[in-house]
């Protein structure tokens, strides 16, 4: 059992299918991947942004390894040095409070929505304002936060509590806003919503707005977080701290873990018994993580997102000129993506055939999310392969 196609087919036979899988995958090293039938691709979709550092990168794979070997899990009612480790270097990047652990993001955003109505309890507040296209997650919190109707749908009925404004639209976060409200809740750049980046105004809009009204500003850094976007967390784009927010993907380089960072006043609505996790913050998934924040530093990698992105972005606005179909690049740091008028997934789907893995963003974005310390030559060979896929769907027949 080694083909693609017996792995396939066991998949189909055996697997829900909550996915349309595309290619097998089997190992990986940096950029790079491969499948088992000798086949090698450039990854532009790193798991999704969550190979930040890339696949397999041997700290985080000794740190995994070492800490296998010596205590893998230990339950939250006893201390384990990697998990305040591991609090402590995300407190110190960001807002100097306290961390949460959780095993992924959905159950990150949940705990961050508990803590916000805890906060508000005794004032009645509860309600969270969310953005329209956002994306937070497939639990069942965290589909009623997600302001789309096509993650939503068939799942009614949803838990109440959340309203929608539009993203980058003050007055539509004011309008969202009543007695009932306790937060608002945006992410500093986009995903799943197509790579659209916060603008300053609306960021500080928002945090000023809160800070009038007495709400939390949220922030769900799980894609943009990590030093995606050039900075260590999306919102540190922005002149603002938000008094929360959330990490997953590439937070444990490929090891599930998600957490939640909020301030020392915040945090402190948690006590002992008010929520909890079985695996979370556990010695192994701490040591990836810490190992992940290690790399990130040690090899400059924030910096490198900044750099290749602006790379990347240069290379794919060339192709807003010369083709009439592709419309716009947006992004911020190595977080960008590629709107097309027609189906994204046919970019995709040509890009795969070539060696290349990008994922869409939406219908109509491609998304391009290499690990952040991508090689200049591999980051030139994707685009030579975009290029030419482009040239094949949306080029002239004269050209020829
Ligand atoms: C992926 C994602 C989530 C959900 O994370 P899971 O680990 O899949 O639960 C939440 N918010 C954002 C912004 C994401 O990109």
């Amino acid at each position: 059992m080694s083909k693609s196609k017996d792995i396939a087919e066991l998949f189909e036979q055996y697997v829900m299918k909550t996915y349309a899988p595309s290619a097998t995958l089997t190992s990986g090293s940096g950029c790079k991947v491969r499948d088992p039938d000798g086949m090698t691709y450039l990854d532009f979709t790193a798991g999704i942004a969550v190979q930040n550092v890339g696949h397999c990168h041997p700290k985080v794979v000794e740190a995994i390894q070492t800490q296998a070997a010596t205590l893998m899990h230990c339950s939250n009612l006893f201390y384990n040095a990697n998990q305040a480790l591991l609090a402590q270097r995300l407190s110190k990047l960001s807002l100097n409070g306290k961390c949460f652990f959780a095993n992924s993001g959905a159950e990150a955003n949940e705990a961050m929505i508990k803590l916000a109505r805890l906060w508000g309890k005794d004032a009645g507040k509860f309600e969270v304002v969310t953005m329209q296209n956002s994306f937070h997650g497939r639990t069942l919190a965290t589909c009623a936060a997600t302001g789309q109707s096509k993650i939503q749908d068939g799942y009614d009925p949803l838990p109440i509590g959340f309203s929608y404004a539009e993203f980058n639209n003050l007055d539509s976060v004011k309008a969202a806003i009543n007695d009932r409200t306790v937060a608002v809740m945006v992410e500093a750049v986009q995903g799943e919503g197509g790579i659209i980046p916060a603008e300053e105004s609306f960021m500080v809009g928002i945090r000023k707005l809160c800070d009038e009204k007495g709400l939390l500003m949220l922030c769900d850094e799980i894609q943009c977080g990590m030093g995606r976007t050039g900075k260590w967390f999306g919102w540190q784009n922005f002149p603002i701290k938000p008094d929360a927010f959330t990490l997953a993907k590439a937070l444990g380089g490929g090891f599930p873990v998600g957490a939640l960072v909020a301030t020392s006043e915040l945090a402190a609505n948690f006590t002992p018994g008010k929520h909890a996790s079985t695996f979370g913050g556990n010695p192994l998934a701490c040591a990836a993580a810490l190992a992940v924040i290690e790399a990130i530093e040690e090899e400059a990698m924030v910096k490198s997102a900044e750099e290749n992105g602006k790379l990347l972005m240069a290379g794919l606005n060339c192709y807003v000129d010369q083709y009439e179909q592709v419309q716009a690049v947006r992004g911020l740091g190595l977080m960008v993506g590629l709107v097309v008028e027609g189906q994204a997934k046919e970019v995709v789907d040509t890009c795969r055939d070539m060696g290349l893995l990008l994922c869409c963003a939406g219908e109509h974005v491609v998304r391009f999310v290499p690990p952040l310390n991508v090689k200049e030559g591999d980051l030139e060979e994707a685009m030579e392969m975009v290029s030419d896929a482009l040239e094949q769907l949306f080029g002239s027949e004269e050209e020829e």
